[in-house]
């Protein structure tokens, strides 16, 4: 028997790798089972090539568990190894500079392992001691046992083997004793073994029988050979590919469509990816997309390598040209990396514009699903914007569907301003905005429905992306306003009444810190609603990307701001006025009088003190202008007193505010309660 240290550089790999690869210990089983796959296919070469001519037979790769033992086995018939071999391969690892790499990477096992050629030796995570029963595939080759108990030292002896191959038994640690439970091992070999392209049996199948679960004679096998992606798109059909999402996904729904992968050259990837039906954010988490290495799992954390906004996509990428023992920081900076990510961003754009183009009315019909992937993408990738402004949707509240230059071409006529900015119109929620989208379509406009997920930040992308163009939401001002079509002069009686009545419904206005009102009179016409909210296209749409954007904060706790339009010339309006003077009239008589008298006053202090020199004015001058000025605000003060005092009087003005605020369902609670009780008066 030969005994001898393991060829370690700078210090002891065994505690290091127990004490540093704690997360992730699982992934030895991926190692073990990979190295027998390895050398499977290796034997398969050499027998293709005519430098193996003895029997193949069956090749599977077999995992057992020995309770009682306490051993996992990972059996193969592939090329095994010699004694130089494992000299060669086993007993001398480099290792240098270790302390740097592990102080840098403890958290990814993944990057440890890789960087140190550490795959069979992460067997050590889990075991206390591992040994390895291997004869050479050739001719004449003693069969070897190597053993190592954790510590530097090992033993090779000659052993007998029948077969040819390698068997690694694992006699795993107390701490790890979970690792020998059936249902466990097999859960981790479907996770990373699912796809290994020779089979891998885990036992037997079992089946009812008698009132139990027996085993029967048939091999277990875990994995699926030859999956999906590695296959020719022109040999696969639909239900090949829905199946294999089935596969991967068995809770999810069908998938939209799917891209098939497929470059060798500048860099090699295959896989495919699905566009999910997403039921709810729960999907998004758990079915992620998931990486392969020459069919060997590797993560479903795909950050870096596909673009953010795809990482919502479901399936599989595989390709031996990412590097996986790097830090993620490091994968993004790579070349192979940055191509690839770009190849992907433009695979799933053409296809998406190919369906655009084939089948339209398909595209439709999956637009309200795809959309959020789309919009993420115009919003998060300028590359991406530039393909899909080509097949992005606008959908109108009637359902209908444009492209974005269907739809310039559909509004330019009719919703043109005076300023020649396209005005387009929106609606985030038809039901509450009926009477606006109403009034809109009324007017011969297109109202846009505009309630994705993230359709605040897309409007405003889409305003900086498109050339004078702005979006409105409908309830954004009057329907003459919205989109204006001339400069309108208010005439000066219609501002006097106009105060008049600002003050008058003032008076009843909710006031609460969270809602701003302003009270304005408008003349829309004898036909529409005496009274309307509206709400400051601005305001609220800052308000809306304070909510996504931590650092806006600041529009967020400002009030909401409201318009309450008083139509001049609905009959109920004109009726409040009437009445209102009717009843104030005496009072405000000579307080008008006063302010008349007043304010010709002040005119000509004015006119006079204009004619002089600044410094010519006197002090007493600038004081008779000063009190003045002070004069007139407090009779404008005793007026709007006097029908501030009226308006709280008149249920009428209360009753009209009310509805407005219902229409807006900002009718709440108490409030309620109130309106409808002082209805029910009404009617009585
Ligand atoms: P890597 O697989 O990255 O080369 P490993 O530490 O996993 O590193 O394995 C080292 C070497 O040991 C392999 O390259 C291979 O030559 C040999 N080896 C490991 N397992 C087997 C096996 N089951 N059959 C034959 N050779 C093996």
């Amino acid at each position: 028997m030969q005994k001898g240290n393991i060829g370690v550089t700078t210090e002891d790999i065994f505690p290091v790798i127990k004490k540093f690869l704690y997360s992730d210990h699982e992934i030895f089983i991926r190692e073990i089972v990979s190295n027998a796959i390895d050398a499977t296919q290796k034997l398969k070469t050499l027998a293709g090539k005519g430098d193996f001519k003895g029997e193949l037979g069956d090749l599977k790769v077999t995992v057992s568990i020995d309770k009682e033992a306490g051993t996992i086995t990972v059996s193969d018939r592939g090329i095994g190894m010699t004694a130089e071999e494992i000299d060669k391969y086993i007993n001398q690892i480099a290792f240098s500079g270790a302390n740097d790499f592990l102080d840098k990477y403890k958290e990814d096992a993944n990057a440890i392992i890789g960087h140190f050629g550490l795959g069979f030796y992460s067997s050590f995570m889990v075991s206390k001691r591992v040994d390895i029963i291997t004869r050479s595939y050739q001719e004449g080759a003693v069969a070897q046992k190597w053993s190592c108990d954790g510590s530097p030292e090992f033993t090779l002896e000659e052993c007998e083997k029948a077969d040819r191959g390698t068997d690694i038994v694992m006699h795993i640690d107390d701490d790890c004793k979970d690792f020998l439970e059936k249902q466990k091992m097999e859960e981790l070999l479907r996770k990373y073994c699912h796809f290994q392209p020779i089979p891998v049996a885990f036992g037997k199948k079992t089946e009812w029988k008698d009132g139990k679960q027996v085993d029967t004679e048939e091999d277990n096998i875990i994995n699926d050979v030859e999956p999906l992606w590695t296959k020719k798109p022109a040999d696969l059909k639909d239900e090949d590919y829905k199946e294999f999402y089935r596969k991967l996904y068995p809770m999810s729904d069908e998938p939209l469509f799917w891209i098939h992968l497929n470059v060798d050259y500048p860099f090699n990837l295959t896989g495919v990816l699905y566009f999910p039906k997403i039921k709810s954010n729960l999907d998004l988490q758990r079915n992620k997309i998931q990486l392969y290495c020459n069919q060997v799992f590797v993560t479903d954390n795909v950050e870096g390598i596909v673009p953010e906004f795809l990482m919502l996509l479901h399936g599989v990428i595989d390709s031996p040209d990412i590097p996986l023992n790097v830090s993620r920081s490091y994968l993004q900076s790579d070349q192979n990396v940055k191509k690839i990510s770009s190849y992907i961003t433009k695979k799933v754009s053409d296809r998406l514009q190919s369906i655009f183009k084939q089948d339209r009315p398909d595209f439709e019909k999956k637009w309200d699903d795809i959309k959020i992937f789309i919009h993420y993408g115009m919003l998060s990738q300028d590359d991406f914007y530039d393909k899909a402004k080509a097949y992005a949707l606008l959908k109108d509240v009637d359902g209908k569907y444009y492209t974005l230059e269907e739809y310039q071409t559909l509004v330019k006529e009719n919703q043109t301003n005076k300023d020649g900015q396209l005005v387009y119109l929106y609606a985030q929620d038809p039901e509450s905005q009926y009477t606006y989208i109403q009034a809109a379509k009324d007017k011969g406009y297109n109202v846009l429905l505009m309630d994705g997920q993230l359709d605040t930040p897309l409007v405003s992308m889409l305003e900086r992306k498109l050339e004078k163009t702005t979006f409105t939401r409908v309830d954004a001002d009057v329907i003459d306003r919205l989109i204006q079509k001339e400069d309108t002069k208010r005439e000066l009686l219609e501002a006097e009444r106009g105060d008049k009545l600002s003050s008058i419904f003032n008076s009843q206005m909710p006031r609460t810190d969270k809602l701003d009102f302003h009270v304005e009179a408008q003349a829309l016409g004898e036909e529409a609603l005496p009274v309307m909210l509206t709400q400051s296209e601005y305001m609220r749409r800052m308000k809306e990307m304070s909510r996504l954007q931590p650092g806006m904060s600041f529009y967020g706790e400002m009030p909401d701001m409201y318009t309450l339009v008083l139509n001049t010339d609905a009959p109920l309006i004109k009726q409040v006025l009437e009445d209102s003077e009717a009843e104030t009239t005496d009072r405000l008589r000579p307080i008008e009088a006063e302010i008349k008298g007043l304010t010709a006053r002040q005119a000509v202090l004015r006119q006079e003190q204009d004619k002089k020199k600044p410094e010519e004015v006197t002090d007493a001058e600038k004081a008779d202008l000063k009190k003045c000025g002070e004069d007139i605000q407090a009779q404008q003060k005793l007026k709007s007193d006097i029908l501030t005092e009226y308006g709280k009087k008149s249920d009428r003005v209360h009753q009209l505010i009310d509805l407005a605020l219902l229409q807006n369902g900002m009718l709440r609670g108490e409030a309620l309660t109130r309106f409808v009780r002082r209805s029910v008066e009404f009617i009585k």
